[in-house]
């Protein structure tokens, strides 16, 4: 097996799930991973090319999905058996505060001597404080690795001094933590490749394929993502990856955009391996009306046929709609309403009318878009129970309008913001402000949180207007009701329907059982108790609240040019 100068780990978010699990209930289920969110951050493909291209080799390991696919999967036999220059772990999402630990003290027990770099938007936010983890070495910060990794693993291997490399956050045993200069912030995407076949041929040359995947069940549902920037110039309350969050945490005062004729490649590459969905990342009118024109007339110059999804942050002009029937054959959107109240959507950042939206479902149905899918959520600043139950109101008020016709396009879901509201946020910046309690703030606060027996009590939040009780139970409520309206308009069969309530009322049951354990005084006894009942959560950690089938975009019939994916794994 070839020696790797760097190897990349994506860790589980609890180590170890498979040992120790909690009932994480629908905290991953309208994203495409498990709740141990195995997915890797795209960054991981774009710093292997980069450093690929400066001479170094590079292996990703997404330890998580070994771990989910097999049991007997051995971590600490992979880490032992591995000998690079350093190992990186991406500490993007919070929910792998505690996941990532476990790995870098891993790597410390076999390979002392061993580099353990971290980076991610969550280890950039908490960079002080990762820092003084003995097992973590570096933490490099920002939302543009991949020339900072460069230099630091030159001043490793040369034994260079640290205080150049950019954005770096290092020990000095003489002087304690060292923070260098933000001085890495890359105004455009341009130089960096999201050329997927170097995964491909890296999965041939290490000889593991699953290791190298995005998620459990890609092969059924091989979605690809396509990054048009990193950044955002909007600021919804509770996102930390708004212009806010990214100012602060990344140095970035705008977007880092990559040339609209290299994302129009990079979807043709994806297309001419892949014939899933590809989604392409945030509403590509943030960039401007040019970018948008360039775009779109790239596109369909290329005669994509895949499915093609695109997000919208608000609702779109009818003429917006015609530009994109006219250049992707196959389209289809995403919009997050939130809530059927105009307040609280404006509360959250996102101020339009319902009507301007139900009149960008229509026109994008009349042009026709596949599918319609609308995010709605529980938790937000001014939300109470009573407000929920009027957003699934609002929810059957759009079935029965748009599946007149026999039509199942429109895909309404409701899921909970959570586990964590996201640090740098402005929600957790001044939770006060907003209506937020905090009941976590620190890193080792959310590891800790990570490890609690359900969700509820990862719950990092509360509002003024919902207890984490009533978040937890209105979100159950929730979905029960959805469900049971997707059955009424023909979005899932009544056999489909009957299975989701029941994993539901078990879920909800469990959780009920889960508290009253709780309550136990004696140590002993709770702990049996709770060990006993944690062999049934693993049943009942994906598709909680709905099934993650349904999220899925429309598939070409055949998903993959097998010879042209043989040829690229091949040419080494
Ligand atoms: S949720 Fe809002 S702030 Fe966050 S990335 Fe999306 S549009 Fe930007």
């Amino acid at each position: 097996m070839p020696k790797a100068d760097l190897v990349l780990l994506h860790p589980p978010s609890v180590y170890d799930f498979r040992k120790k699990a909690s009932m994480y209930g629908p905290i991953s289920d309208v994203v495409p991973s498990t709740p141990i969110f195995e997915m890797y951050p795209i960054g991981f493909m774009t710093i292997a090319n980069y450093l690929k291209k400066h001479g170094y080799s590079v292996r990703i390991v997404n330890v998580a999905l070994r771990m989910l696919k097999s049991r007997r999967f051995d971590v600490e036999r992979l880490i032992k058996s591995l000998n690079p220059l350093a190992f990186g772990i991406d500490l993007h999402w919070l929910p792998h505060a505690q996941g990532s630990l476990e790995l870098a003290k891993i790597i410390k027990k076999y390979h002392p001597q061993a580099p353990v770099i971290f980076g991610g938007i969550s280890a950039s936010y908490y960079h002080q404080e990762l820092i003084l983890y003995p097992e973590v070495d570096y933490v490099i910060r920002g939302d543009s690795a991949e020339e900072p990794l460069r230099q630091l693993l030159e001043t490793i291997r040369k034994r260079g001094p640290l205080k150049d490399v950019p954005n770096l956050t290092w020990q000095d045993d003489g002087s304690g933590v060292r923070v260098n200069e933000f001085s890495y912030v890359p105004p455009d995407l341009d130089n960096l490749s999201f050329d997927y076949r170097s995964v491909m041929r890296s999965s041939a040359q290490y000889k593991d394929l699953t290791g190298h995947l995005p998620f459990r069940g890609w092969f059924n549902y091989p979605i690809v993502a396509v990054l048009p920037w990193r950044g955002c110039i909007h600021n919804c309350l509770t996102c930390g990856g708004g212009a806010h969050a990214y100012k602060n945490i990344c140095g970035r005062n705008l977007p880092a955009y990559r040339n609209p004729r290299l994302v129009a490649e990079d979807i043709a590459l994806i297309s001419h391996y892949l014939k899933g969905p590809i989604i392409i990342q945030g509403d590509i009118r943030q960039a401007g009306d040019s970018y948008v024109e360039t775009l779109l007339s790239e596109i369909k110059s290329k005669r994509i046929s895949n499915h093609i999804a695109l997000e919208l942050f608000r609702p779109t002009s009818r003429e917006f709609l015609e530009m994109i029937a006219g250049s992707i054959s196959n389209f289809n959107i995403e919009i997050s309403p939130d809530s059927h109240d105009e307040e609280i959507r404006k509360a959250i950042g996102r101020a339009y009318a319902n009507k301007s939206l139900e009149r960008t479902i229509e026109d994008a149905l009349e042009l026709g878009c596949k599918r319609v899918d609308l995010f709605f959520m529980i938790g937000l600043p001014r939300q109470t129970p009573h407000s929920v139950q009027e957003t699934l109101e609002y929810c059957e008020t759009l079935l029965k309008e748009y599946t007149k016709n026999g039509s199942t396009r429109v895909h309404p879901y409701i899921s909970p913001l959570a586990p964590f509201l996201d640090p740098g946020s402005q929600a957790f910046e001044n939770p006060e402000k907003y209506g937020y309690r905090l009941f976590y703030k620190t890193l080792e606060e959310h590891r800790q949180a990570l490890l609690t027996p359900s969700w509820k009590y990862m719950l990092n939040y509360e509002t003024n207007w919902m207890s984490r009780d009533e978040l937890v139970t209105s979100t159950y409520k929730a979905a029960l009701q959805l469900n049971r309206l997707k059955v009424e308009y023909g979005l899932l069969r009544q056999r489909e329907g009957n299975i989701m309530e029941a994993r539901i009322k078990e879920a909800m049951s469990l959780m009920h059982r889960i508290d009253n354990i709780l309550l136990i005084k004696d140590e002993q006894i709770r702990a049996n108790r709770m060990n006993r009942l944690r062999t049934r959560f693993p049943s009942l950690n994906n598709s909680t609240i709905c099934k993650k089938k349904e999220l899925r975009w429309p598939v070409n019939s055949s998903r993959f040019n097998f010879l042209r994916i043989l040829r690229a794994a091949l040419r080494g």
